[in-house]
């Protein structure tokens, strides 16, 4: 089973970390391969320069040999779409193997605005993370679609190559991205948020508008 979890990474947390790692026991495999949006079509620009990002993932994961760091969308000029990335790993994977995608329920709750977001249920499985205080809306088409293909048993996602949505609920630290950011733009401390290698990046780097950097 191939599993993937995409996000924009701006930087990556403790959240991002724990949450692969439990995808990772929940659904038995070996590898999470973390998937960093270049230019991300729904959020607009980011804080941190696609380069930034990956190399904070990198730091973030280095020594890990669960996580690891797929830069394909990044390589990829233009805007990432998941639905793009999910055909390339397919046409790599083969039609048979499980394909694997997670993603929270706040970034799937506007599933229907992705682009070809119909195709996605054919290219792979979804995972959905249930983050509280972001339930799916009623009606929506991402409720719809957890209806009709939700599945209780993770070894439904092993006998199909695609097509099955599972949710779990593990337990998730709160930490954002947003909230890492506003800590570094007021000059506070993001340690034990996100790896200290990663806070010093920031803080080297003056990314965000750290203070250390600019004065
Ligand atoms: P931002 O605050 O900039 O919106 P974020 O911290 O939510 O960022 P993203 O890169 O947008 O992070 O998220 C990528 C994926 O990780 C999404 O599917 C999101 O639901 C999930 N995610 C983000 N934070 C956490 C967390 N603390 N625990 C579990 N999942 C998370």
């Amino acid at each position: 089973m191939h599993v993937i979890y995409g996000g924009t990474f701006d930087p990556i947390h403790h959240g991002h970390l724990r949450l692969a790692l439990e995808v990772s026991e929940a659904l038995s495999v070996s590898r999470v391969h973390l998937v960093p949006s270049h230019i991300p079509p729904h959020k607009g620009v980011t804080g941190a320069s696609s380069e930034q990002r990956l190399e904070m993932i990198r730091q973030a994961i280095a020594g890990d040999s669960v996580l690891t760091l797929d830069d394909r969308e990044v390589r990829r000029a233009g805007a990432s779409y998941t639905a793009e990335t999910l055909r390339q790993l397919r046409a790599e994977l083969g039609p048979e193997r499980p394909l694997v995608m997670v993603v929270g329920t706040d970034a799937f709750s506007s599933f229907d605005l992705w682009r070809e977001w119909q195709a996605i249920p054919g290219l792979a499985h979804i995972v959905v993370v249930r983050r509280p205080g972001a339930d799916l809306p009623v009606g929506s088409e991402a409720a719809r679609l957890m209806a009709a293909r939700r599945t209780e048993s993770v070894s439904d996602l092993q006998v199909q190559p695609s097509g099955r949505v599972l949710e779990l609920e593990p337990p998730l630290l709160d930490i954002s991205a947003t909230g890492i950011r506003q800590r570094v733009a007021e000059g506070r401390s993001t340690r034990y948020l996100t790896p200290d290698t990663v806070c010093q990046y920031i803080e080297a780097g003056g990314l965000y508008g750290a203070r250390s950097a600019r004065e």
